[in-house]
């Protein structure tokens, strides 16, 4: 099948596609988990710690000067990226996970009284979960959840159905990380405020394959990992609205957050600096520019139909392995989600591992899923800008191998 994308071109920008431990061609197939990064992201890495490295802020030095302006100039490029009206919204953390735990700590804690609301979804990454579980407990606040369709998609009724005068956040993916569903997040973000609640979204695996528009969503928090979009791990960022920053206290108290100290007491920065105590991970935002002018170049629209392209493929040629089942909606994200019948995911993959293709294997960080789906785990494909037609059919080749290597009778 013909790419919509020069992948070729592309891929000669990614080393570790030479990588090959079993001897094979490598197969990557867990983007969704992390994605490879490109030369050109890891060339701005060296070339900051070669040119830039000093801590940001606190110099009166022209390196520390250079140092706190490629970390602004990476702020105002993610805020640019993900259309946010200010720089001063975004807030660097480590990632989603910590984006959400931050809004959770905060805003969770200044907000949600006993009797308020968390509407979440049974297809939330535990990082979309446990902190809103932790939270309710403590503020004796409930967390309920829109109920999926048949078929794994969200319809906004399921939404509505649950959301109402006592809810106080609706907190959902924006893409499933399982089962690549997209979530409605407009329509259910318009619903959040129609019933006075705040809407956060999780878009993890969202912001690295699609074109997002944080105010044409009309959510009030939104968080991701810049690992997932060919940055470097331990950076992402929350994105919130600026009126509700300002109402929440501070983060992690330190250095780089404050005014003024004294013996007894502190006054702090505005947003997004007292969210920041500490010494930032510089080198990750400017890491984590270079792969949003990656992205750029390419063209997020190319890569969303790119990777529709090939997840429209891959289902096609999955229902074709006698004894396959895969979950979720025909409309979806490049992931596919699968059981070979009677072979676990993991063996499934240790199969696939020695055939040099990488795929997932687990609960995906999905616990709550998977007892809606009746399994325990699954097998997981993820696609990328630098995946191709043929490593689909290499993909279906291994899981035949691994269905003879298991002796398995299926017909
Ligand atoms: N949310 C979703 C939908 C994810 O897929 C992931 C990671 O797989 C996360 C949150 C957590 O991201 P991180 O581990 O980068 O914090």
């Amino acid at each position: 099948m013909k790419s919509l994308l020069p992948v070729e071109q592309i891929r000669a920008q990614f080393p570790i596609l030479n990588e090959n431990p079993h001897g094979k061609p490598l197969v990557y197939l867990d983007s969704a988990a992390t994605s490879q990064k490109p030369r050109f992201v890891l060339q701005r890495l060296q070339a900051y710690y070669e040119h830039e490295n000093a801590n940001v802020y606190r110099g009166v030095y022209t390196l520390s000067a250079r140092a706190t302006e490629a970390y602004e100039q990476a702020r105002a490029h993610v805020a640019a990226f993900i259309h946010a009206p200010a720089p001063e919204e975004v807030i660097f953390v480590r990632g989603t996970t910590e984006a959400i735990n931050l809004v959770a700590d905060r805003w969770g804690r200044e907000n949600l009284q006993p009797g308020d609301e968390v509407v979440v979804t049974p297809l939330e990454h535990h990082s979309n979960l446990v902190p809103w579980q932790h939270i309710c407990a403590e503020r004796g606040a409930t967390l309920r959840y829109a109920e999926l369709a048949e078929d794994g998609s969200l319809p906004v009724e399921n939404v509505a159905a649950v959301v109402g005068p006592r809810t106080k956040l609706v907190a959902v993916a924006h893409i499933s990380n399982v089962l690549g569903t997209i979530l409605p997040v407009r329509e259910i973000a318009e619903l959040a405020h129609q019933n006075g609640a705040l809407c956060l979204i999780d878009g993890a695996q969202a912001v690295p394959h699609l074109p997002v528009d944080v105010q044409q969503i009309g959510c009030d928090f939104y968080a991701f990992s810049g690992h997932k979009m060919l940055g470097p791990t331990g950076i992402g960022c929350l994105w919130a609205k600026r009126s509700i920053l300002d109402a929440m206290d501070p983060w992690l108290y330190g250095g780089e957050m404050i005014s003024r100290v004294t013996r007894v007491s502190s006054t702090f920065k505005e947003s997004p600096y007292k969210f920041e105590g500490g010494t930032p991970n510089i080198a990750g935002a400017v890491g984590l520019d270079a792969a949003l002018t990656f992205l750029e170049q390419v063209g997020m629209e190319r890569i969303t139909e790119h990777e529709s392209a090939l997840t429209e493929y891959a289902l096609s040629r999955l229902s074709e392995i006698k004894g396959l089942q895969w979950y979720g909606p025909k409309e979806r994200g490049g992931i596919v989600t699968f059981n070979l019948e009677g072979i676990h995911p993991h063996d499934v993959a240790t199969v696939l591992d020695n055939e040099d293709i990488c795929v997932r294997a687990g609960h995906h960080c999905a616990q709550p899923l998977m007892s809606w789906l009746s399994c325990t785990a699954t097998v997981r494909a993820s696609f990328y800008l630098y995946n191709t037609f043929e490593e689909v059919d290499a993909l279906c080749a291994g899981l035949l191998k691994a269905k003879e290597f298991f002796h398995h009778a299926v017909v």
